[in-house]
């Protein structure tokens, strides 16, 4: 079965639009920043998407684009000046920034409550301690749609998890570390697997234990059909350009001569789908839903900053 991210993104957006209209009755406008340091294509590219997707939401956006030789202080006076910014309810910072801007001091100037992406070490360890957190998109990205499988399956999401084998391949903060937790939280057995283990000549052994595997390695169609064991629930969050080949192996190229790309996962999808029970699709898989996610940490913040008005008029803080 294929774990269809579009269609949850469908349902997800309905459900945003119904939050988005609840805080607008009651006079709040949610609103996201985000902070680009440098020209970065990719980080360019991110911008334009979190502008898109915030403004079709009805999220008020705002965009702080620095020069690439900006320092480390401006940023981070930038970023405390839209942390101290009413209207500003999340703050997502375009990685990389520019060399020479270390990105700790610049996490650690944001606002916890604003910081949508999860980062900042307050968000990490409260998630790492089960307390409440901002959860980073692409991880709860994961537990969103395999939350939708279970209960689409009969199952209760709540105790679908429990016990069962969880390995997550990747350990970087924003996708297999917090993937960690998150199945903590819901009682599974989390291993995470990382570039030694495969080093090591274990990772295939690891991912074969896995009832519920998650790929987040960056290494396109890595993840093979006997890396998987069968009847395993797969998700894979890898997003790979690699060129597209004809019947003889050689690249394509578009009709300006450039070689054609398409999108792939971590996982080879067509030999793995056929041994997992349930496997999500690239493209159409955890991204579709991230984004969404992202804008759901948007809409809580505005909500939990109306909330602390509120007591602040009362006199309780
Ligand atoms: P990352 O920071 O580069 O981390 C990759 C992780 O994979 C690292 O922990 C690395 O191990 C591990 N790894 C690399 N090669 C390995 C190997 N041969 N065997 C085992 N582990 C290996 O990447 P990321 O930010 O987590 O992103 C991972 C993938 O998800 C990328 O394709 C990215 O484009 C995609 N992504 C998708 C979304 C979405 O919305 N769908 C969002 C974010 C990222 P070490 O720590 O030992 O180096």
């Amino acid at each position: 079965m294929i774990i269809d991210g579009t269609a949850v993104a469908l349902q997800l957006r309905a459900e945003l639009g119904e939050e988005i209209d609840a805080l607008q009755e009651r006079g709040i406008l949610p609103g996201v920043a985000t902070v680009l340091a440098g020209g970065d294509y990719g980080a360019r590219l991110y911008r334009r998407q979190i502008e898109r997707v915030a403004t079709e939401a009805g999220i008020a956006y705002r965009d702080l684009t620095l020069p690439a030789d900006v320092t480390l202080a401006d940023v981070v006076q930038q970023v405390r000046a839209l942390s101290q910014d009413p209207s500003v309810h999340g703050i997502l910072l375009m990685r990389p920034l520019p060399p020479g801007v270390p990105e700790g001091p610049v996490l650690e100037a944001l606002d916890p409550a604003k910081d949508v992406d999860g980062l900042h070490p307050v968000n990490a360890g409260r998630l790492a301690l089960g307390a409440p957190a901002v959860y980073p998109a692409t991880a709860w990205a994961c537990f969103e749609l395999l939350d939708r499988y279970f209960r689409g399956a009969g199952l209760d999401p709540v105790r679908a998890f429990e016990g069962k084998e969880l390995v997550i391949v990747g350990r970087s903060n924003s996708v297999g570390k917090p993937a960690y937790f998150l199945a903590l939280q819901r009682h599974a057995t989390p291993t995470t697997v990382h570039s030694y283990t495969s080093k090591a000549g274990l990772l295939a052994a690891h991912t074969r234990l896995a009832d519920i595997l998650i790929v987040a390695m960056g290494k396109p169609e890595f993840i093979k059909a006997d890396m998987v064991k069968p009847g395993a629930i797969v998700v894979d969050v890898g997003i790979n350009m690699v060129p597209v080949l004809d019947a003889s192996g050689q690249p394509v190229a578009d009709e300006k001569g450039r070689p054609k790309r398409r999108t792939v996962g971590d996982v080879a999808f067509d030999e793995v789908s056929r041994v997992a029970a349930a496997i999500t699709p690239v493209p159409g898989g955890v991204g579709a839903v991230t984004n969404l996610l992202l804008l759901k940490n948007v809409i809580r913040a505005a909500r939990a900053a109306a909330g602390r008005s509120k007591l602040r008029r009362e006199g309780f803080l």
